[in-house]
């Protein structure tokens, strides 16, 4: 029997992480309202989770816009009368040394990873302070952890919203805020596919395939923090192959 009722939106819902966390938290009983640009696949887990008893909604959403995010928030409170928990997971990586000044590159994980959470905090914040609870659940990474070689504006934009969330916890210490820092490591998902420089591609690739973990581990991580009770947070978790160095 499914017994979490809580009303969570996602972003980057339409693969990876993003989409065995909606999965895992709709199975769980939640009402979740799912963010991406490929609405394709958003429609496809959508008709999934309703097929299976969940229930779900979708919104197109560009983290980059301010107002796409207003809109997801205001989706969740419309068709489910209230949103408990805000998972920011929206993310890109770019893998290069600095030196190579791919500036492109570089914005692109600011405007994503780190504004494209703000996004999320400046629609959602005003809900939760009105409601007097909520939520925020963001994926960072152990690259923010671990400083490695190529992964220099990557592990900084991870860093500042860390860095993010334990600002707004401590400044938020009325009982109506919860912040989680989701730190994964190595996950088998497509985020590296999208790295340009074929070596840094393959080499990614190949580390996520022989190391990385499946991202219902991850979904299972976010599960556990959203579940417990409203005056325990689960401030931060590391979740990474047991063989990752
Ligand atoms: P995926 O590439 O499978 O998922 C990334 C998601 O982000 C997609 O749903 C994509 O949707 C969405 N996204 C990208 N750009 C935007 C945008 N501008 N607006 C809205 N959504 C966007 O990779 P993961 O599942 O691995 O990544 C999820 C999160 O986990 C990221 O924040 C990533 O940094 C983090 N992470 C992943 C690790 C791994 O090893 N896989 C390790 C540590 C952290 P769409 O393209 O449809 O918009």
């Amino acid at each position: 029997m499914s017994t979490l009722d809580k009303v969570v939106a996602i972003t980057g819902a339409s693969s990876g992480i993003g989409e065995a966390t909606a999965r895992e938290l709709a199975a769980r009983g939640a009402a979740v309202v799912l963010g991406a640009r490929r609405t394709d696949r958003l429609d496809a887990l959508v008709a999934d989770i309703r097929a299976a008893g969940g229930r779900a909604e979708l919104a197109e959403t560009d983290v980059t816009r301010r107002a796409d995010l207003e809109r997801l928030v205001a989706l969740a409170v419309d068709r489910f009368g209230r949103l408990d928990v805000l998972v920011g997971n929206a993310g890109v990586a770019r893998i290069a040394p600095v030196a190579a000044l791919d500036v492109d590159d570089w914005d692109a994980m600011i405007d994503v990873n780190l504004r494209g959470v703000l996004h999320g905090i400046a629609a959602a914040l005003p809900v939760f302070r009105e409601q007097g609870r909520g939520h925020f659940v963001t994926t960072v990474s152990t690259s923010g952890l671990k400083i490695v070689p190529g992964q220099a504006i990557y592990a900084g934009t991870k860093n500042a919203v860390r860095t993010l969330l334990e600002a707004l916890r401590q400044e938020s210490t009325d009982g109506v805020l919860r912040t989680t820092a989701i730190s994964p490591g190595y996950v088998r998902t497509e985020l590296v596919d999208h790295v340009e420089d074929p070596g840094q591609r393959e080499q990614a690739q190949q580390a996520m395939a022989t190391l990385g973990i499946s991202p219902d581990a991850v979904a299972r991580a976010i599960a556990f923090a959203i579940e417990q009770p409203d005056d325990v947070e689960i401030g931060e978790l590391t979740i990474r192959p047991t063989r990752q160095g």
